[in-house]
């Protein structure tokens, strides 16, 4: 392995956290460094090993991920207590919705009530005039057969 060139420069490209490919197109590969400066130490690299073209070590790309996804949970934390306030504004209309319904059916009832009142006089006020009718048809049959 070409490597002896990682100590002395990064090439990030300009890539945040993980690179997964080189700007040159390769994908990236993951090497271990075996220098005396940095043995061991885990390292990015474009597979081509030219010295313009990705070198990253891999603590560098966990931190800038790990930076990143902080950044995202306090956003996601941010969501959640907006998300939060919004349900308890949907119950809080949920709760004045109801609570019209519940009016609304009340006024129902008492509607429905006085329809079936007013209902009942008109027919009652039928009969009272079918009734007026015959007797006043039977008075007229009595008077006219004198
Ligand atoms: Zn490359």
């Amino acid at each position: 392995m070409s490597s002896g060139s990682e100590d002395s420069f990064v090439n990030t490209m300009g890539i945040r956290g993980v690179p997964v490919k080189c700007e040159c197109g390769r994908n990236s590969v993951m090497k271990t460094s075996k220098t005396k400066t940095n043995p061991g130490r885990p390292f990015f690299r474009c597979p081509t090993y030219r010295n313009d073209h990705l070198f990253k070590w891999v603590e560098d790309a966990v931190y800038e991920e790990v930076e990143y996804t902080l950044v995202k949970v306090e956003s996601f934390e941010s969501d959640i207590s907006k998300a939060k306030v919004e349900i308890e504004c949907i119950k809080n209309v949920n709760d004045e919705l109801m609570e019209e319904v519940r009016k609304t059916k009340i006024e129902l009832n008492r509607l429905s009530l006085a329809m079936k009142v007013g209902f009942g006089i008109v027919c009652l006020l039928i009969v009272l005039c079918i009734v007026m009718m015959m007797i006043e048809k039977s008075f007229g049959l009595y008077l006219s057969s004198y």
